[in-house]
């Protein structure tokens, strides 16, 4: 059996980044939250985008959100086929309960079953031996807002 994660383009892993992918190889969702106002930040930066403090600690966020906007991709550019076989992608910014908005993937969901509104929960695929990346799928036994 082919493993297609290995023939996708791996996302460049910075020091900035780094904890994000290597805490959802280890099945955690993190983010950084500011340690002046609590602010999530996404995506990672060296500063609050809420109040500009650089105290920014990587934090274990609520793997919850509910899809803001989305898009069907029905086709991959010539130099990605590793994605083929995934497709459709149900892609979507996602606002995150803990206030973050989030661009990512929606597995485990057909096409036309996305909708704005939908409840989703973090899932974490590994994509190499030192990073996995956190994914969305429909949450579907309890789907009461969290905060
Ligand atoms: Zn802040």
């Amino acid at each position: 059996m082919t493993n297609h994660a290995t023939t996708k383009p791996l996302p460049a892993i910075t020091d900035q980044t780094r904890p994000f992918w290597t805490a959802a190889k280890q099945g955690r969702f993190v983010l950084q939250k500011c340690s002046e106002c609590r602010t999530f930040n996404f995506h990672p930066k060296p500063w609050c985008i809420e109040c500009g403090s650089r105290a920014l600690a990587w934090t274990d966020a609520q793997p919850y959100g509910t899809v803001y906007s989305h898009t069907v991709s029905y086709s991959v550019a010539m130099n990605y086929p590793g994605w083929e076989a995934d497709l459709p992608l149900v892609l979507c910014l996602i606002d995150l309960d803990d206030g973050a908005r989030m661009y990512a993937q929606v597995t485990d969901c057909r096409p036309e079953e996305i909708h704005v509104g939908m409840r989703v929960e973090v899932h974490c695929e590994d994509i190499s031996a030192e990073a996995g990346v956190p994914k969305f799928r429909p949450l579907r036994s309890h789907s009461t807002k969290r905060t």
